[in-house]
């Protein structure tokens, strides 16, 4: 087996035929050109467009590719979580395969690596770029979980350590930037405005959105559950004014015909009590997800072939590993 590269670039690819080739030849030009040795380890994400057929192509054609292709889409997170089980290197770098995140960065986040010693380089997006739904996530979970993820992005260089902290957290429910944030080792920023899309389109539909908010929010703050709490001890101060001001009308005679009143006060209590279970049911649901400790993807193939077996053997080894995890 050829020595272990200095540096591994980790990229999900989900659906990203049409510009995975170029990409995947602008990034390795640019490592070339640094003078270390590198790899490219690219996840396909249960892609249904021919990537993994990209991929292959380009495995034939350098040897500093190395692929793993799940069994069906399990999304972004996982997909990361595979390459960086994967990834060899000193160095990691995270960043996604449609050059949203510029491959030009590389060498100024390697020499901060190198350099200046940090353990985390991350790419932070210039504010102008998110949707109006994108910042509502980003400030309600910055807010409800003190970890500002607002400009935060998934485009991040890891130190080895860092990855393999990251790797050895016992949780399913992983939120790559906010646990990186979260785990606070010494982090250099790299301002950067995201290109445009060339090819394809985005991956993320507003359920996965909402899904991706869900597990930020409940794996990083608890205030929702105490904010139920806190609903229930005003219900109850209104309970007992309102209660004492009914009985108070009762005994003094004239009770008026209160129907209209008790079809609000029903629907009001009605729905706060369902929004509250709601709540209560999405911690139950990421509790039930993470007692369940199943493995977060499956690898249907993995190239080179002659590295199949060993990176099969890895991949077991690291799932039985994280199962075991206390
Ligand atoms: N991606 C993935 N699995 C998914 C969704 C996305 O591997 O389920 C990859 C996708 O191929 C890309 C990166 O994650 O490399 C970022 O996705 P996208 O460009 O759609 O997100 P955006 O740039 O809009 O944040
Ligand atoms: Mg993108």
């Amino acid at each position: 087996m050829s020595a272990l590269p200095a540096c591994s670039i980790v990229i999900p690819a989900h659906c990203e035929a049409a510009g995975l080739r170029h990409a995947i030849d602008t990034i390795a030009d640019i490592l070339a050109r640094q003078g270390i040795s590198f790899e490219l380890v690219l996840i396909d994400d249960g892609s249904t467009d021919g990537s993994w057929d990209v991929i292959a192509q380009a495995c034939r054609d350098h040897s500093f590719i190395r692929a793993a292709r799940l069994t069906r889409r399990f999304g972004k997170e996982a997909a990361m979580l595979a390459g960086l089980q994967m990834s060899r290197g000193r160095a990691v770098i995270v960043m996604d395969a449609d050059l949203q995140h510029p491959p030009a960065l590389i060498p100024e986040m390697l020499r901060l690596w190198e350099t200046g010693g940090f353990d985390v380089v991350e790419g932070v997006k210039q504010p102008k770029t998110p949707g109006i739904l994108r910042r509502l996530f980003f400030t309600l979970n910055s807010k409800l979980t003190g970890v500002d993820l607002r400009e935060a992005s998934d485009f991040k260089l890891l130190d080895r350590r860092v990855v393999d902290a990251y790797l050895a957290l016992p949780e399913r429910n992983l939120f790559f930037r906010g646990m990186i944030a979260w785990a606070a080792y010494k982090t250099a920023t790299l301002p950067f405005t995201p290109d445009e899309r060339q090819h394809g389109k985005t991956q993320w539909s507003f359920r996965r959105l909402t899904k991706l908010a869900l597990t930020s929010i409940t794996s990083f703050s608890s205030i929702p559950l105490h904010l139920i709490t806190s609903l229930g001890i005003v219900f109850i101060i209104a309970a007992l004014l309102l209660g004492g001001q009914t009985l108070y009308n009762k005994l003094s005679g004239n009770a008026v015909d209160g129907f209209t009143t008790v079809i609000l006060l029903l629907l009001i209590i009605g729905s706060v009590i369902m929004l509250a279970l709601g709540v209560i049911g999405e911690y139950l649901a990421r509790i039930y997800e993470e007692v369940k400790r199943r493995p977060l993807f499956f690898v249907q193939e993995t190239l080179p072939v002659s590295e199949c077996q060993e990176s099969e053997v890895r991949n077991q080894v690291s799932g039985i590993k994280k199962m075991d995890s206390p």
